[in-house]
């Protein structure tokens, strides 16, 4: 199996896969795009819809102790005072006056060049996979353009944040390469003002929100004396949020127009937080694996203590190991009774579950898994390329590229192909076939070019089976098509009863 050879080929190679094929367009692209934004072509509406749908099959309708809500994205303005928001949530924000270009200083990094104990300057670099790697390449550079003589030490590797008021003149911009253009951080608000209404002045403001957890945390009291909930239970929501990132990258990683899927877990303020959160961190793991991430892409980052937001009891992050390095995927938080407080105390209304049991009015506690479904989609479109040699017919060598995505989300679950496009007989089979199977799959229809072709068409769009209606299939017994795997590119004789009965395994019931 051949993959592309470096990490930043495979986000080359991904990002032209999205655009060639309808996954993903940069937004706006005819006006030059818009910096952080993007649009989900045809196949990757499909795809990203299946992610939904398969989280709120997984997350709602499989339980009994979960409900879903869609609260609205522009909410009051005081939620955002309630939780937080307005005042703290912020982004350390780093400009270079030179070159005008953006950073945030908690992506920023910089390193003093010691020769024999003394310091000879600085250099900095961009948060990657190589940042210490590079900031060492850059101080051994900087020995040679000073032309000092002595032993270089290594470098040691400190976030811009770190920086002291003497050092930040010395460390040049990432920009220019030049010292003296960096100005001290600042915190920077990233929510996305705008105004309700036809009045512009400061009492029509209001937010897009950043994440879609205060939509729950608000209508908690609409859901326990509207549902028949107990607790322990769960209110999940799937909905766009918005974060002016400074600095939007690594494709639809990290965009300031996101799609989140969050629960948020009520639990008793005296039950067993550990055991909850632990097993929440359990259920998300398993969910990643089970629509097809590799376990070996998986890891767990603990926040430490000292970097937890103060309400936080625990926070553990499952990571992602992306081209572009390992980063956050999901968010596993023990928020404890923080935001039903905050919002008691500014609302006035009490935010209370009175336990008929004990006859006691608590403020429930709180367990919340926070993820992103475009990072899910970036994770699940890099663990699924493959490229590969394989033989045609002729035995020549040729490269395939396939998308091994799970059934459930392939956003096409079959493609059916005549073999000929000219015969009555062959495409009024495949016809009949592909109406019946539309009614309750996506499916494609292709009857355009040899039928190698058209498979390789299918495994790049990540179709896990074809059939082909044939000769086969209108003169002998049985009314058989071929049925071709994606993965395995076997291929075998199959009946309609049994196409169905292999959907409804991998897919409905996967
Ligand atoms: P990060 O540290 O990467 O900025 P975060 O810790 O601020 O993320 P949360 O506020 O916990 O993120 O949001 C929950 C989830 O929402 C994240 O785990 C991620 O999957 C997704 N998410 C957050 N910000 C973005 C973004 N700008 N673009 C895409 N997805 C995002």
């Amino acid at each position: 199996m051949a993959t592309p050879s470096s990490s930043d080929n495979l986000m080359e190679t991904l990002v032209s896969l999205c655009k060639r094929r309808g996954i993903i367009y940069a937004s706006s692209e005819i006006y030059g795009g818009l910096n952080g934004f993007f649009d989900y072509g045809p196949l990757g509406a499909e795809l990203k819809r299946n992610i939904r749908n398969a989280w709120w099959q997984d997350m709602v309708h499989r339980r009994d102790d979960v409900v879903g809500l869609e609260s609205s994205i522009i909410m009051h303005p005081k939620v955002w005072e309630a939780s937080g928001h307005v005042a703290g949530f912020t982004d350390p924000l780093v400009d270079c006056k030179t070159s005008k270009q953006r950073y945030r200083a908690d992506q920023l990094f910089f390193a003093a060049v010691v020769v024999d104990g003394a310091i000879i300057g600085y250099v900095s670099a961009l948060e990657s996979e190589r940042t210490a790697d590079e900031l060492q390449e850059k101080a051994e550079a900087l020995k040679r353009k000073k032309a000092v003589q002595g032993a270089l030490a290594p470098v040691a590797v400190k976030e811009f944040t770190e920086a002291t008021p003497e050092q930040i003149p010395l460390i040049p911009s990432p920009a220019t390469g030049e010292p003296g253009s960096l100005t001290p951080p600042r915190a920077f608000n990233m929510m996305f003002e705008t105004h309700v209404g036809p009045m512009r002045d400061s009492s029509a403001v209001a937010y897009l929100r950043p994440e879609t957890a205060q939509g729950m945390f608000v209508d908690f009291k609409n859901v326990i004396d509207t549902t028949r909930v107990k607790l322990p239970f769960g209110i999940a929501q799937i909905g766009k949020s918005f974060r002016n990132e400074i600095t939007p990258r690594n494709f639809i990683f990290r965009s300031r127009e996101f799609e989140q899927m969050e629960m948020e877990y009520f639990i008793m303020p005296d039950a067993d937080w550990l055991a909850c959160h632990e097993s929440w961190l359990t259920w998300c793991q398993d969910w990643l694996k089970s629509i097809g991430l590799p376990e070996s892409h998986l890891s767990l980052h603990e926040h430490p203590k000292e970097k937890l937001a103060f309400y936080s009891r625990r926070t553990v992050d499952i990571m992602f190991k992306y081209p572009f390095g390992v980063q956050e995927l999901w968010g596993i938080a023990a928020r404890s009774d923080y935001d039903l407080q905050q919002h008691q105390k500014f609302s006035g209304v009490p935010q209370i579950w009175f336990d008929e049991a004990t006859k006691a009015k608590v403020v429930p506690h709180v367990i919340e898994p926070a993820v992103g479904v475009d990072r899910i989609l970036l994770a699940v479109l890099c663990a699924a390329y493959a490229e590969e040699d394989v033989k045609d017919d002729k035995g020549n060598v040729e490269k395939r590229t396939v998308l091994r995505l799970h059934p459930r989300l392939a956003p096409f679950k079959v493609a059916v192909l005549p073999l000929l496009k000219n015969k009555e007989q062959l495409t009024g089979r495949a016809k009949a076939l592909y109406t019946k199977l539309k009614r309750r799959y996506n499916v494609a229809y292709d009857d355009g070019g040899a039928i190698g072709k058209r498979y390789r068409r299918q495994d790049e769009a990540g179709t896990p089976w074809c059939v082909t209606i044939d000769f086969d299939t209108i003169e002998k017994p049985g009314d058989t098509f071929t049925l071709r795997d994606r993965d395995t590119m076997q291929q075998t004789r199959i009946t309609e009863a049994e196409l169905f009965a292999l959907l409804a395994e991998k897919v409905d019931n996967a």
